[in-house]
């Protein structure tokens, strides 16, 4: 005989085998989208900003390959064209000429539209030639994984593994892992240089609870005054989870940092800090 609870026992789409009760597709579904976000955005402040773009750490070989593989899959995006934006961001931070900064294009462009600032710095070549000579294509680039969309292909293809044949779920989890992934990385470069704390000159700000949200790149004021610092964590209250990806890295052996200390720059502690 049926009790009332065993009827809304759910069948886990992740094989035919086994059930989880009271689990709903949809819910699952929701859960490996953002768990897919949380992975690229890992992906993103490790290996493309605090790696790639800064070289605050390098991966060794077989890391770094892996991680550019996962980056193409979870994000079709082209490292070399992302390091040229962000490089130029720096180079032009909040004035003309910066690709994706509220004080320029206003704040919802940026929050709401940042991926359309980006394609529009990252389609320029002549800013790929600029800002990152260093990280010309190699025979992997060019077969694979300048191919963005056939990434972003695969990368439904094994939700479509994952939640065995069900296309809905397939969509409900790329709809969230995608619409996740860029409103968080849109946020790092809205909020963060619109609202919270200044502890250092420019308008990059600190935010702990976005920090806790986007791997820890919502300490964006630090990142600003020290780019070259691995860890983006400077006082004992402020919490950076992407240095602990990178402690777990280095104790695999997978990782080296450029230096342990925070090198400020000079024009960190300026003392007329703009946008106070
Ligand atoms: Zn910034
Ligand atoms: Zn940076």
């Amino acid at each position: 005989m049926r009790t009332p609870g065993a009827a809304r026992t759910t069948r886990l789409p992740l094989g035919q085998s086994g059930t989880v009760r009271r689990v709903p597709g949809p819910l699952l579904a929701v859960i490996v989208g953002l768990a897919t976000c949380q992975v690229g955005l890992y992906l993103t402040t490790v290996v493309l900003h605090r790696a790639m773009s800064h070289k605050a750490l390098t991966l060794t070989r077989r890391p770094m390959f892996a991680a550019r593989a996962l980056i193409w899959l979870t994000t079709g995006i082209k490292p070399r064209e992302w390091v040229a934006v962000h490089r130029k961001h720096h180079a032009f931070t909040d004035v003309e000429g910066d690709p994706h900064s509220p004080a320029v294009s206003g704040f919802f462009m940026v929050q709401l539209a940042n991926v359309v600032l980006y394609k529009r710095a990252a389609n320029d070549p002549e800013t790929v030639r600029r800002y990152a000579k260093d990280l010309a294509p190699d025979r992997w680039d060019l077969a694979l994984f300048d191919k963005g969309w056939l990434g972003l292909g695969i990368g439904v293809g094994i939700f479509f593994l994952i939640f065995w044949g069900n296309w809905e779920l397939v969509v409900i989890a790329s709809a969230v892992h995608v619409g996740s992934y860029l409103l968080a990385s849109s946020a790092i470069n809205a909020i963060g240089h619109r609202f919270g704390k200044r502890p250092y000159a420019g308008r990059a700000t600190n935010n702990q609870w976005l920090a806790w949200l986007v791997a820890g790149e919502g300490l964006h004021s630090n990142h600003h005054a020290a780019p070259t610092s691995a860890r983006l964590a400077f006082k004992a209250r402020e919490i950076d989870p992407g240095w602990w990806v990178i402690v777990a890295l280095r104790r695999l052996g997978w990782a080296q940092v450029r230096h342990q200390e925070v090198r400020l720059k000079a024009r960190a502690t300026a003392p007329a800090a703009a946008g106070r």
